[in-house]
Formats: C-alpha cells, structure tokens, sequence
C-alpha cells in the first residue's frame, strides 16, 4: 500500500462525511497508515474501520452516508420519511424531562404546519435550547417510530436562535365513534429498553436490538367508527389508564395471576369496546394520538356497534 493509495482512500472518506463531520485528511491518512502499516490489516477492512469510527462520531448509520450537496429545507408536515438529513425552521413548543441519561432534551418542536418530536443527544454537546425560542436548525436527521415521525440533533447540528418568532400550527384532530375494535399489540405489552427505541417486543425480541429485557408498557390500539369512516387511535399509558380505569401495576399483577398479559387486553376490550367516545390528539400516519378523551352517552345504537363490532 504506497502513501498515495492511502491518500486516495482517505480523501474519499473525506468527501463521504463532507456534510457531517469536519474532517482533517491528515488524520484520516494516518488512521489507515497505522492500521495497514503498523497492524497488517487488509485496506478494505481498515478502511471500513475508520468510517465506522467518524459514524459513530456523527451519529449516523452506514446507508445515511454521503449523497452530497446541501440539505432540504423542510417544514414540520413535511416530514414524511426516516434518516433523512434536513434543516428547519422551529419553535421550541415544549421540552419533557429526559428519560436516559444519553438524551440532553427531549421536546416538541413546531412550525406553522404542525409538531415533531425532538431528541437532542447528550455526547453531541450542543447548546440548550429555551421553550418558546424559535431556531433554525441545520444538519437534523428525521426518523420514524409507528408512523410517528420525529428529528434528531446530532453533532453535526448547527443552531441558531432567529430573532423572528415561527409561529406554531396546531396539528390536532377530533374524532369521535364507537370502539369497533382493539387490534393486536393491545393491553399490556413490553418494550426495547435501549436508549430511545421503546418498540414493542415481538416474542421478546426487538426488531433492531434483537433479544431484550423488555420494559412493561400499557397501550391500546383501537378503531373509533362514526358511523361513515373508521379512524385508528393509539391511546399511551396514561390514555390507556383513562380509559380502562386500569394501571399499569394492576395489568402486570393480573398478568401474573394468570401467567398469561392477553388477560389485560381482554379485560380492557370487555370494559371499552362498543362504547362511544370523542378523542382529540395530533395525527401520525393513519393514527390519532389520543391526548385527551372523554365517554360520550346517548347518541349512539349500541346494538348496531356490537353488531359491527362482533362482525370485525
Ligand atoms: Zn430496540
């Protein structure tokens, strides 16, 4: 491997974190030099090494690297596919205690055309941002969780405070109807317990980190029929409790009991389903996050719901 060849490679890395890293190819020459030359290791795989190094460093994932060019400048509503790289205009609407210690904030951001959640990681030592301040945020990745989208500041993410105030959009929605159906992954239910993946284990197993200890969650997915369209709702921990009147410790107790959590989900669908409700909360993909619900009486055929509901 002469020093040329070495130079080569290292000027292609280069270019391959452009956007993201700021790179010395110097550095990046001697990396390899040191792995070929003092540690006989093959190019390709050093040269693999190194990348998986400035990955790290950037926060990305090996299919996120280096198309070029500059990022598109996205609003909130836009916001329609994961790892994409994107710059945008927002105001800080609310920030939430973090739950790990590699999370710095944790919030919502917002622009005339809606919301998305925001994760700020801890080792990307970037400023603090202030509820209320708006920002235009440069080099933001956008991923997606259960047709939920969400953007995420890494260390390549350059913020700067506007002096104008973006204004914010609400994104909320009403439905109302009859609960025709609870579909699977309902009731009492576990998730990946690694920072910021919180999905839900299949068989104990997470679709990214594989097997896991799982951490116990309550949800219900369900489907509000108004007679003329059905609408799916995810009602959260907190929702599902309002709901059902039952918490999480009772589910997992009544797990236990029964050595079996479809329990939980088929005491929920005895108490809730073919009731009718009004739920109000912001769209993600097909569903409605349901951040505020209340029982509706009176107005609904309750024969002609679980007529309908038996027949789903
Ligand atoms: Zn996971």
């Amino acid at each position: 491997m002469t020093a040329t060849d070495l130079r080569t490679q290292a000027e292609e890395i280069h270019e391959q974190f452009s956007d993201q890293l700021d790179l010395d190819v110097e550095d990046i020459v001697e990396r390899l030099d040191t792995l070929v030359n003092d540690y006989q290791v093959p190019i390709s795989e050093a040269r693999r090494s190194v990348v998986n190094t400035y990955l790290d460093e950037a926060g990305m994932e090996r299919d996120q690297l280096a198309s070029g060019g500059g990022n598109e400048q996205v609003q909130v509503a836009d916001v329609d596919a994961p790892e994409e790289w994107v710059d945008m205009r927002v105001t800080v609407v609310e920030l939430w205690e973090p739950r790990a210690d590699a999370v710095a904030q944790v919030g919502l951001l917002g622009d005339e055309t809606g919301t998305i959640k925001f994760t700020k990681w801890s080792k990307s030592d970037l400023p603090e941002l202030s509820e209320g301040t708006s920002y235009a945020l440069r080099n933001v990745v956008t991923d997606e969780y259960q047709g939920r989208f969400s953007v995420k500041l890494n260390r390549t993410t350059t913020i700067e405070e506007l002096d104008e105030a973006i204004e914010v959009g609400d994104d909320s929605v009403e439905v109302e109807g009859a609960l025709v159906d609870i579909q699977s992954g309902s009731g009492l239910i576990k998730r990946c317990p690694e920072d910021d993946c919180t999905r839900v284990l299949q068989n104990g197993r997470c679709s990214e980190h594989g097997e896991v200890e799982g951490e116990f969650d309550l949800r219900i997915k369900g489907v509000l029929d108004d007679g003329e369209e059905v609408t799916e709702v995810i009602f959260d921990e907190d929702a599902t409790e309002k709901l059902t009147g039952i918490t999480l410790e009772e589910a997992k107790e009544m797990a236990m009991d029964a050595l079996d959590t479809t329990v939980v989900a088929d005491e929920m669908r005895e108490g809730i389903l073919g009731r009718y409700y009004r739920v109000t909360g912001p769209t993600f993909g097909r569903y409605v996050l349901a951040d505020d619900q209340e029982r509706l009486t009176g107005s609904v055929d309750a024969d002609e719901v679980l007529i309908k509901a038996r027949s789903i």
